[in-house]
């Protein structure tokens, strides 16, 4: 019916990674039967694949940029949110989430001074606000030190970034806290990260398991 089925799975990935399809979850659905008729190795190599292009190519000029996100990548508007500051130095600068309202993706972006370098690019999954209110962001691009964590997630309620998720393979969710994330912690520590998790994220956790559950399995294979 919409014609993905048809389509390849290296396309799909390119397809996810530009924001390409009105609801990515049904592209990821897709992919996900891939994994079983494909196999979870070249799904990854499709993933690899797609990555690699999407960072040499329309994302090149967002890595390093001025003051964080201004003009998105995407639809090239100015329609930005900037969510809160993690990690926060006494100078002021630490590790900002910037979203795009109309494209709903976000980067992470470290800010030193002016200067503001990708931390990570992550891309929402389904609706603003759907999973018991929050909204949720599949990080597509993370640094070295969150790899024992993935895949991870970004969690923001009425703008506010709520902190960041990660699953294991038996779909448990662990939580770092936005409020955990301080000048002290390393990016990479696992310190801060609690399976006690606040009721509210709990509750967009398990909506997001019954809606995207597909989406977390191809990302466990991604990791
Ligand atoms: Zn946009």
């Amino acid at each position: 019916m919409s014609g993905l089925e048809d389509r390849p799975t290296d396309q799909l990935a390119d397809m996810i990674y530009n924001v390409l399809w009105q609801d990515l979850l049904e592209v990821w659905r897709i992919v996900r039967t891939r994994v079983d008729s494909e196999g979870a190795e070249s799904v990854k190599s499709a993933f690899e694949g797609a990555k690699k292009r999407f960072l040499e190519g329309p994302f090149k000029e967002h890595l390093e940029v001025r003051w964080g996100m201004n003009l998105c990548m995407h639809c090239n508007d100015e329609n930005i949110d900037k969510n809160g500051i993690s990690y926060v130095q006494p100078s002021g600068d630490g590790l900002e989430f910037n979203q795009c309202l109309n494209c709903r993706v976000g980067i992470l972006y470290n800010l030193v001074v002016a200067n503001a370098t990708l931390d990570s690019y992550n891309i929402g999954l389904g609706l603003a606000g759907q999973y018991a209110g929050m909204s949720i962001h599949w990080n597509a691009l993370t640094p070295k030190e969150m790899d024992p964590f993935l895949p991870t997630y970004e969690v923001i309620n009425e703008g506010q970034w709520m902190g960041t998720i990660s699953f294991n393979d038996q779909l448990e969710a662990r939580f770092l806290p936005f409020a955990a994330m301080t000048a002290t912690t390393a990016r990479g520590a696992v310190e801060p990260w609690t399976s006690e998790i606040p009721a509210d994220v709990q509750a967009a956790i398990d909506a997001f398991k019954e809606t995207a559950k597909e989406q977390i399995e191809v990302a466990l294979v991604l990791k």
